[in-house]
């Protein structure tokens, strides 16, 4: 019998998917745990397991990934 191979349809219309905004917390390495919010120029990340914050300065370009990488810089600058 031959297999019949099933047609995958194309995905229609794909949902914009808002931009990744939950990060693994750099210092109780939970996965998903640090929310980012950007709001008036300002961005805040809070992890919900450790409480740890970090926040800065942002412009219309930054995204949250940016963020992210702001706070790792931030600790490695302290932990050196
Ligand atoms: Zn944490």
């Amino acid at each position: 019998m031959g297999k019949r191979k099933k047609a995958t349809k194309p995905q229609a219309a794909k949902k914009v998917q808002p931009l990744d905004v939950v990060f693994k917390c750099l210092f109780c390495k939970h996965e998903k745990a640090v929310n980012c919010k950007i709001a008036d120029g300002q961005a805040n990340l809070e992890c919900k397991v450790c409480g740890q914050r970090f926040s800065c300065r942002t412009n219309s370009l930054t995204a949250p990934i940016d963020v992210y990488s702001e706070w790792i810089d931030a600790t490695e600058e302290v932990n050196s």
